[in-house]
């Protein structure tokens, strides 16, 4: 497996083997990040079930937090949250 980060690998090179998503912590394509305000989280999971990238993590059926290894700051948590407890803000890198 490589060890380069997606910004040293060649443009359209591909994933070679199946189930190696893990492998690759695209949570540096961020521009953005989620915010999650546990005050406010009613533990509904829809942001769970929205999430692209499976970076919403829960135990016990309730949301622990975000794995900023795999978010990539798309915000549709935030959106998706009907209890408004994730805000999307800058990432500062
Ligand atoms: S910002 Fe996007 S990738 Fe990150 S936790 Fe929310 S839905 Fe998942
Ligand atoms: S969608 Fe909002 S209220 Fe529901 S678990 Fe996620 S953060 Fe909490």
């Amino acid at each position: 497996m490589s060890k380069k980060t997606w910004k040293e690998i060649d443009i359209a090179s591909i994933i070679n083997k199946p189930g190696s998503a893990k492998d690759f912590k695209t949570g540096d394509w961020r521009s953005q990040k989620p915010v999650w305000n546990e005050d406010k989280c009613k533990q509904c999971l829809i942001c769970w079930v929205y999430c692209p990238d499976s970076a919403i993590t829960v135990k016990d059926e309730k949301m622990t937090g975000i794995n900023f290894d795999y978010c990539k700051g798309c915000g549709i948590c935030a959106v998706e949250c009907p209890f408004k407890a994730i805000t999307m803000v800058e990432e500062k890198k």
